[in-house]
């Protein structure tokens, strides 16, 4: 892959949108609200679109999996939501996937971006995701970072430098 300029804001909201979809072709029963805080002032960044595109969707999908999961094991009044939002810094663009699935444990936490660590059944996720994303963002000079609490959701920002 290329580095070229790059719009992540439609990106970003292209891949909640696809997920989305192949989520609900397994799930037809599964609502979320899905909502976007873009910032309308982002200037494009030099990036390899395939490559933060697959980070995007690897959060993405993580997010749908962990709301879907929190909808299943309390479904009394629980309303499923992903956030994704943009904004730019002095020297970063931030990208941010939030959910309000279960969060995750502080136990596992240090774990969660080595390769194969997983906490999904055998057939629904390879622990390679988050481990991938990792390398990817280092890649581009940029940081992935976390933030989670169990019982209320996940926030995995993406910062990526602005040449
Ligand atoms: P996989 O999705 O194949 O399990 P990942 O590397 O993408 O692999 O994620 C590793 C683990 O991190 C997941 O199995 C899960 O335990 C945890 N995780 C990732 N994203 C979330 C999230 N949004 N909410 C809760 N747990 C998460
Ligand atoms: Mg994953």
């Amino acid at each position: 892959g290329q580095k070229v300029l790059t719009n992540l804001n439609a990106l970003a909201d292209e891949f909640l949108r696809l997920s989305y979809q192949s989520f609900l072709a397994k799930e037809p029963d599964f609502k979320c609200e899905l909502k976007t805080d873009l910032a309308t002032d982002l200037p494009q960044v030099s990036v390899i679109p395939q490559d933060i595109g697959k980070v995007l969707l690897n959060l993405i999908n993580n997010a749908f999996y962990a709301v879907h999961e929190k909808s299943k094991s309390c479904p009394e009044g629980y309303k499923p939501e992903i956030i994704v939002s943009s904004k730019k810094t002095e020297k970063e663009i931030e990208l941010s996937v939030q959910d309000n699935g279960p969060g995750i444990p502080d136990s596992i936490k240090e774990k969660i971006f080595q390769p194969f660590f997983t906490t999904k059944p055998t057939g629904s996720g390879t622990g390679l995701g988050l481990s991938l994303s990792y390398d990817i963002v280092k890649a581009h000079g940029g940081e992935l970072r976390v933030w989670s609490e169990e019982g209320k959701g996940t926030i995995f920002r993406l910062h990526i430098p602005i040449s």
